[in-house]
């Protein structure tokens, strides 16, 4: 049987990022300026050693890594009072005219709709047919799907997994899982502590292109280490992300060049970090 690929062209929010112009974009010294500038508004940055620290580092590599479990145990030590809960834009992989994104605050463009993570059992009275979850999420919506006690015949473009440091990723197996209960393609995002968009999954579904305009990506001790330049409301600089992953910079069927994360684990190190955090009821 032949495969045929078929490709939908990048969505709106990928071609306008590529077309901005590099003029309006900040050097690499403003962006780190500006995130220190943030970061030293926040309780764990203003601490004196912390702070001293961040106002001698010339370069982002010459700050020590801010490990999961410092940010995980203590999150709002390292929130900006001084800018408003941030809410990024859901960006969905494609035009949709009905999506329901549950349990996440975001911006939500035209012909996405919130509803609670708790109202699921509702979703089958729409027509629901683009969902945007966290896993946790999905993994009860598929639950309920099984045990035939929800359908959603008319969902039939995507789920969108919403994935971060706070809500985890999807463990193994379960793209599989998501693909038998819902039966559409699965497209994950890793959004920032902002609500951020930093990786997302293409048409080519080979992985998740970083946002390497929008944060720096590093890989300390086979960890990814990230730093986020748009996150002031939660500004983290070289923040563990407890995973791991293969980095891909070779050019990608969709035309996008940005590098490509495939293979993307949880970092052997981090195991007892975020069960702990599970354990804890965050
Ligand atoms: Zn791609």
């Amino acid at each position: 049987m032949r495969l045929v690929l078929r490709m939908r062209g990048k969505p709106w929010w990928v071609r306008r990022m590529q077309t901005c112009s590099p003029a309006v974009e900040l050097s690499a010294e403003e962006k780190l300026r500006r995130l220190v500038n943030a970061a030293l508004a926040t309780p764990y940055y203003s601490r004196r050693e912390n702070a001293a620290r961040l106002l001698a580092a010339s370069h982002l590599q010459e700050l020590p890594v801010t490990t999961l479990r410092s940010v995980l145990d203590a999150i709002t030590d390292f929130e900006n009072p001084k800018v408003p809960a941030a809410r990024g834009l859901f960006r969905p992989p494609f035009a949709t005219s009905n999506c329901a994104l549950l349990g996440k605050k975001l911006r939500l463009p035209e012909g996405v709709r919130e509803l609670d993570s708790n109202a699921f059992g509702r979703l089958h009275l729409s027509d629901t047919r683009m969902l945007a979850a966290a896993p946790a999420v999905l993994r009860r919506i598929c639950a309920a799907i099984e045990a035939r006690q929800l359908a959603l015949p008319q969902l039939c473009e995507a789920v969108v997994v919403l994935e971060g440091i706070e809500e985890g990723a999807l463990h193994a197996g379960e793209r599989d899982l998501l693909w038998r209960a819902l039966g559409v393609p699965v497209f994950e995002q890793w959004l920032g502590l902002d609500g951020e968009l930093l990786a997302w999954e293409c048409d080519a579904h080979q992985g998740l292109h970083f946002n390497s305009d929008k944060a720096d990506l590093e890989v300390v001790d086979d960890e990814l280490v990230i730093t986020s330049w748009s996150a002031l409301r939660t500004p983290i600089l070289r923040m563990g992300t407890g995973w791991t992953a293969e980095i891909d910079k070779l050019p990608c069927p969709c035309g996008d060049a940005r590098p490509v994360l495939r293979q993307i684990t949880m970092h052997k190190h981090s195991l007892g970090t975020r069960q702990a955090h599970a354990a804890a009821g965050a």
